[in-house]
């Protein structure tokens, strides 16, 4: 069966798909296969459908290396991108070069007293 891409088909399909539908949303909506919406998406060459699923970074929580690593923490305790910084820490200390450069910048009041 072949489909008929009417003008009007057409208009809807480009909105649609603009919309960020699914091709089989878009399939549904006018009465199309999934297949015919993505050979006419093709063919009107429209843009690359945005991803359904939001591509979020995920924190690195598994280190490439094995031994200690860096305990500082990134963000804030609760929030959904707390982790710790896992690379690797240097000679004795419990933070990777970049976190003892923060964490003794300056003496510590607590240790101060
Ligand atoms: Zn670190």
């Amino acid at each position: 069966m072949e489909t008929i891409w009417t003008p009007e088909r057409v208009e809807a399909l480009g909105k649609l798909w603009r919309e960020g539908h699914s091709t089989a949303e878009i399939g549904r909506r006018l009465g199309l296969t999934k297949n015919a919406v993505v050979g006419k998406a093709h063919r009107l060459e429209l843009d690359p459908r945005p991803s359904p699923v939001k591509l979020v970074p995920k924190p690195r929580i598994i280190p490439d290396f094995t031994g200690p690593t860096c305990s500082w923490p990134i963000g804030h305790p609760g929030e959904k991108t707390f982790h710790f910084c896992t690379a690797k820490p240097v000679g004795g200390k419990p933070y990777c070069a970049e976190h003892v450069a923060l964490a003794y910048i300056k003496p510590r009041n607590s240790n101060a007293a």
